[in-house]
C-alpha cells in the first residue's frame, strides 16, 4: 500500500519541516510554504488529506480552504490554529476545514486525527428484505423465512438485488438488459433469468407485471 498523500501548508520555515519530518513515517508529505504555493498544490495534486495552517502571508489558511472548497476539492482537512481562540476554529471549520489542532499541539494528537480523517471504514454487510425473506447479495444468497438457503450465480443475484432494492418500482426488460447485461443480449435473457430465480426460490418472488415489465415480489 502506497502511503497517504499529505499537503502540509505551513510557512514557519521551523514549524513546517519539523511536522513534515514527524508525519513522514505514515505519509509521504509535500510542504507548501505560502497560501499561493498550497492553492496550486491543492488543485492539481491528488492529496489524501491536508494540514493547513491558519496564519500564511498573504492567502491565509481560512481564503485557502475556502478557495479550494470553491473550486470542488473534497480532501480532509485539518487546520492548525492559535491556541485559546474559539473564533479561530469555528471560522476554520465554517470555511471547510474538518477538524483543528491548536499550536502548540501534541504530535501524538495530531496523528490521531489525521488518522481519524483518512480512516475509511468497510461497508457493513447489507441484505435486501424479500418480503420475510432475505437477499445477501454479497454471498448470493436468499434466506428464507426458515433460514433455508438457495445460491444463486452471479448473475441472478444481481437481477435480484435489483428488484429489492426498489420494491415499489417495474423494471422494464429494455432497463435491466441495459444495466445488468451486455448490450449483444436479447431481451429475452432476461426472462430466463426471471425464470431461474422462480425455480429456484419461488413462483413469486418475481412478479410480472403485464405490458411493463417485472417487480420483486413475495415468495411464500
Ligand atoms: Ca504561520
Amino acid at each position: 500500500m502506497p502511503l497517504p498523500a499529505l499537503l502540509l501548508v505551513e510557512d514557519d520555515p521551523v514549524l513546517g519541516p519539523l511536522i513534515a519530518e514527524l508525519l513522514e513515517p505514515d505519509y509521504r508529505v509535500v510542504l507548501a510554504a505560502s497560501g499561493q504555493e498550497g492553492l496550486h498544490r491543492g488543485l492539481t495534486g491528488a492529496w489524501d488529506v491536508m494540514v493547513i495552517d491558519r496564519g500564511l502571508p498573504g492567502l491565509d489558511g481560512i481564503g485557502l480552504i475556502g478557495a479550494l472548497r470553491a473550486k470542488g476539492i473534497a480532501t480532509p482537512i485539518l487546520i492548525l490554529t492559535a491556541l485559546g481562540d474559539p473564533d479561530e476554529k469555528v471560522r476554520g471549520l465554517d470555511a471547510g476545514a474538518n477538524d483543528y489542532v491548536t499550536k502548540p499541539f501534541d504530535a501524538r494528537e495530531l496523528a490521531a486525527r489525521l488518522r481519524a480523517l483518512t480512516r475509511t471504514f468497510a461497508p457493513p454487510q447489507v441484505t435486501v428484505p424479500i418480503g420475510g425473506w432475505e437477499l445477501d447479495p454479497g454471498a448470493r444468497l436468499v434466506r428464507s423465512l426458515y433460514g433455508q438457503t438457495v445460491t444463486l450465480t452471479a448473475k441472478e443475484a444481481e437481477l435480484l438485488a435489483a428488484l429489492a432494492t426498489e420494491p415499489g418500482r417495474v423494471f422494464t426488460r429494455d432497463e435491466l438488459l441495459s444495466r445488468y447485461f451486455s448490450p449483444t443480449d436479447q431481451p429475452g435473457v432476461i426472462d430466463t433469468y426471471v425464470h431461474h430465480l422462480r425455480r429456484k426460490i419461488s413462483k413469486s418472488v418475481v412478479r410480472t407485471v403485464h405490458g411493463l415489465g417485472y417487480q420483486i415480489g413475495d415468495p411464500e
